[in-house]
Order: structure tokens, then C-alpha cells, then sequence
């Protein structure tokens, strides 16, 4: 095990620094200090070769110029909030309407795109931190926050998050990572197989915010309860589909109660490579690439659509004008913790 640090590159003439954290068997993954984004990550397939399973960039201009959050820690609150606003004990905080001028997502990008402080945390892990200012983008409170990345030696990348406000405010962290379990060159990933432990989701309006209520998974494309391959159901003729271009919901994880629990398994069979998702958070948005367009990326090829998908665990979209949801208001000094972990492996 071993953490290097390497300079990345310069914008606007400061350094931003990558962390490469190695595992004993040779499993690598690179975190830059420009959005506290996991850049890379290497695992091996069934056959044992290495391969990147992360789409992306491997320069700072491609994160920098095209983003679509690859990899990137969003916050101070991820997806999306209706109308660009909220109320929090009857004041009104009006945030930046980034989405067709209407609603707000990832926060308009405000922590994806600054540089954080990263520091080697051990030999198997670095923590990046970050302040903004109370205000900023619409949201209250001079918010602290950091993310430790670790590398465990049964290739799990764990993701701990805390943070704290001296506002009450609301803190909704997440990782946008894109998996492609054949490599981030491996083409579409609708082959992939995908269980989500979810009876049900929230379904949303045309600007893809919740409708407020939460849907049954049963008879329907989201129902991936015992697993099924996306290409089977992402195409089919479902309203809920169709209004997001595929599959783009956040699913209710079943027996949420704060505790680390399993909510995704991925397969594919090309490859042979899994991915076993946990988390203490109450969601998980699957989002399957399809608004990708193609920029160059890794490797001089092409970002192109559903060649990767986002498991973003998190608090559900629009929390703060949902009562009923799980919520993700915190008083000031009280801290906000979560933890995901992705855990890499292979099949028989
Ligand atoms: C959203 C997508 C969006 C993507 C990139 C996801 O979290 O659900 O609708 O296109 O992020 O911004």
C-alpha cells in the first residue's frame, strides 16, 4: 500500500495535485484535488488484466472544460431542487437556477469545480477538504466539508463524508462517478446486469423533479429487485423513461436506517468484473449516461452516451420541498457523516 502525490496540472497558475493510492494487489486509483474527483481507478477482470474502469479525462482541461461531473464529489447539495428554491424555518434561500433557468442541479456545480485540499491520510487513503462562504450559489451557512477516499486491499473504494454549517442549511453530498466494468473504452454499458435493492422510487415531472410521492417498482423498467440486464428494460415504452432518456431515478433503498448497507450489484459478463455498492444514505440515482455527447476523453476517445452510469447515493432529490422524504436539514455545529463504499470483485 502507498500513497504518491504528483502534480496534475495549473489553473489559473495554482497547482492542483493527483493522489495515487495503490493496493497490495496492484488496484490503483488517482484523486485529483479539482473537485475532490476520483479520476481513475484500476481493478482487474476475470483474467486478472488492469483496466480503468472509470469514464472520463486524463488531463485537467478535459475536467475542467466538459466535466458532466465524471468522477467529481458534488455538493453542498447533489440533483436536483425544484423551483431553485427552499424554505428553512420560513426564510426563503434562492439558489442558482442552473437548469433551464428553472431548477437547480449538483448545486450549479459550485464544489465540483473549485480545487480542495487533498492530504495523504495512512498509506491507503487521502482526504480532501474544502470551505465556502455562507451564501454562495443561494445556499446558508460558511459550510466545512471533507471526503476521505480509501483503497482497501479487497478493492473497495470506501467514501466518507462529513461536513458542518454555522447556518442551519441543508447537505447533500454525493460522487458522480461513471462505471464501465469493461473499461472506460468498453463501449455502451447496457450489457451490464444490475440488481438494485429498491421497492420503490420517486418519480418525477419533466424537469425531472420528484413528484412527491414515492412509486412502487413492480411491474414497471425500475423494477430491478432480482437483477437484470439494462439494455432488457431501459429502452421500453414507460412514461418515466421516456420523460429522462433512460434511466435517470433515484431509487428508495429498502430498510433505510442509517447503517451501512448493500444496495447494488453490477455485473458484467464480458469482463467478468462486479461491483457490490453499500451505502448509509436512503437513495441511490441511477443514471445511465444518456445525456453524454461525446467530448474526448481518456485516451483521445470519446465521452459518448450511456458508456457509463452513476450510482449516486444521497439524500432524494428536492428534500428540502419534501416533507415527507428522509430529511437533510442541519442545524448549525451539527455534523452531516455518510459513507458509500464500491467494492470491486469478480465472478466465479
Ligand atoms: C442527473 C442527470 C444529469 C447528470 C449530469 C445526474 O445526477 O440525474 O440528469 O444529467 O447528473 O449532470
Amino acid at each position: 500500500m502507498a500513497v504518491n502525490k504528483s502534480l496534475y496540472g495549473k489553473l489559473d497558475g495554482a497547482e492542483v495535485f493527483a493522489f495515487d493510492i495503490t493496493n497490495a494487489s496492484g488496484a490503483r486509483v488517482r484523486i485529483i484535488e479539482y473537485g475532490a474527483t476520483v479520476e481513475s481507478l484500476f481493478v482487474p477482470d476475470k483474467n486478472g488484466d488492469f483496466a480503468d474502469v472509470l469514464s472520463g479525462f486524463d488531463t485537467l482541461e478535459g475536467f475542467v472544460e466538459h466535466s458532466n461531473y465524471q468522477g467529481m464529489t458534488v455538493g453542498p447539495y447533489c440533483n436536483r431542487i425544484g423551483g431553485a428554491k427552499f424554505a428553512i424555518d420560513g426564510t426563503v434561500y434562492e439558489l442558482t437556477p442552473n437548469e433551464k433557468g428553472v431548477t437547480s442541479l449538483h448545486s450549479a456545480g459550485e464544489l465540483s469545480h473549485r480545487v480542495w485540499q487533498g492530504e495523504a491520510c495512512g498509506n491507503d487513503a487521502v482526504v480532501m477538504r474544502i470551505e465556502r462562504a455562507d451564501g454562495v450559489g443561494g445556499y446558508p451557512g460558511n459550510i466545512r466539508a471533507q471526503v476521505k477516499f480509501t483503497l482497501t486491499d479487497n478493492n473497495e473504494l470506501k467514501l466518507e463524508y462529513s461536513a458542518v454549517s454555522d447556518k442551519k442549511t441543508c447537505l447533500n453530498f454525493t460522487n458522480h462517478a461513471y462505471f464501465n466494468l469493461d473499461g472506460y473504452d468498453g463501449g455502451e454499458i447496457t450489457g451490464t446486469f444490475i440488481r438494485i435493492n429498491a421497492d420503490r422510487y420517486t418519480p418525477v415531472d419533466e424537469l425531472s423533479i420528484p413528484l412527491g410521492r414515492l412509486d412502487n417498482v413492480g411491474g414497471t423498467p425500475l423494477d430491478l429487485r432480482q437483477g437484470a440486464v439494462i439494455a432488457d428494460g431501459i429502452n421500453e415504452d414507460f412514461e418515466q423513461l421516456k420523460l429522462v432518456g433512460g434511466y435517470d431515478h433515484n431509487f428508495c433503498i429498502n430498510g433505510y436506517d442509517g447503517t451501512l448497507r448493500e444496495f447494488v450489484y453490477c455485473r458484467s459478463d464480458k469482463s467478468g468484473r462486479t461491483l457490490t455498492g453499500y451505502t448509509t444514505l436512503p437513495g441511490a440515482q441511477l443514471y445511465t449516461g444518456n445525456f453524454l455527447k461525446g467530448p474526448t476523453g481518456k485516451g483521445g476517445k470519446p465521452v459518448a452516451y450511456r458508456t457509463g452510469f452513476c450510482l449516486e447515493t444521497q439524500f432524494f432529490p428536492d428534500t428540502p420541498n419534501n416533507p415527507s422524504f428522509p430529511q437533510c436539514t442541519f442545524d448549525a455545529g451539527e455534523e452531516y457523516k455518510s459513507v458509500t463504499v464500491y467494492k470491486f470483485g469478480v465472478t466465479d
